[in-house]
C-alpha cells in the first residue's frame, strides 16, 4: 500500500483545533481524510458514531489495547480512553488520501515518532489559559468539573508546544485557518 502523509494536529482542549481541522478537511486540494478515533466516553450533543468517533465501551476499548490493534491510545481523562487504530490508517491510504488526526498531544507526537518522515506535527496554541476557560464555558457541552479538569490538563499540554514540528498560534481564527492551509499544502507536495 502506498503511505500518504499523516497530519497531526494537537492541542489543550478547547484551542480551537477541531475548527481548523474542519475547514482543512473542506479544502481539496489538500486530499484528506480525518481518521476517526476510537473513544470510549459517552457521545455528546451532535456527535456521531463512526463520524465523529467509534463510540465503543471501555471494554472494548481493553479488548482493543490487549491486541495491539492501536497505533497509539491514550486515556486522555480518567476512565476516558482515546485511541488511533491501526486499520483506520489504512483505510484511509488505501483510498490514496492523506491522513488528519485531531488527537491530544501525547498521542500527536507517538505517531510523529513511529512515522517520522510521513508526519506534520502542528500544534494549536491559545491565547490564553483564561481564554481558553471562557471558551470551554461558551461550548457549554462538558459539567464545571469536567472543564476543570480539562484546564488542569492544558498548562501541562501546553509545555509539550516545542516537541512539534509547528506551532500555530490560534489568537485570531481567521489567520490560523490561512497558515494551517498553507503549512499543510507545502507538507503534502
Ligand atoms: P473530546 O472528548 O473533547 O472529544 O476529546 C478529548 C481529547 O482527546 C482531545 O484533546 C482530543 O483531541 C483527544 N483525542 C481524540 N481522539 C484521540 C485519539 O485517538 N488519541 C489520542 N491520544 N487522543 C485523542
Amino acid at each position: 500500500m502506498k503511505k500518504g502523509k499523516l497530519i497531526v494536529f494537537s492541542a489543550p482542549s478547547g484551542s480551537g483545533k477541531t475548527t481548523i481541522v474542519r475547514h482543512l478537511l473542506g479544502q481539496s486540494d489538500l486530499n484528506l481524510e480525518f481518521s476517526i478515533s476510537a473513544a470510549s466516553r459517552e457521545s455528546r450533543g451532535e456527535e456521531t458514531n463512526g463520524k465523529d468517533y467509534y463510540f465503543i465501551s471501555t471494554e472494548e476499548f481493553k479488548k482493543h489495547i490487549k491486541n495491539e490493534d492501536f497505533l497509539e491510545w491514550e486515556e486522555v481523562y480518567r476512565d476516558n480512553f482515546y485511541g488511533t487504530l491501526k486499520s483506520e490508517v489504512e483505510r484511509i491510504w488505501a483510498l490514496g488520501k492523506n491522513v488528519i488526526f485531531d488527537i491530544d498531544v501525547a498521542g500527536g507526537l507517538r505517531i510523529k515518532s513511529k512515522f517520522p518522515n510521513e508526519t506534520l506535527a502542528v500544534f494549536v496554541k491559545p491565547p490564553s489559559i483564561d481564554e481558553l476557560k471562557i471558551r470551554l464555558k461558551k461550548r457549554s457541552t462538558e459539567s464545571d468539573d469536567k472543564i476543570n479538569m480539562r484546564i488542569a490538563k492544558a498548562s501541562v499540554e501546553l509545555a509539550t508546544a516545542p516537541q512539534f514540528d509547528v506551532v500555530i498560534k490560534n489568537y485570531d481564527l481567521q489567520v490560523a485557518l490561512e497558515e494551517a492551509h498553507q503549512l499543510v499544502k507545502d507538507f503534502i507536495s
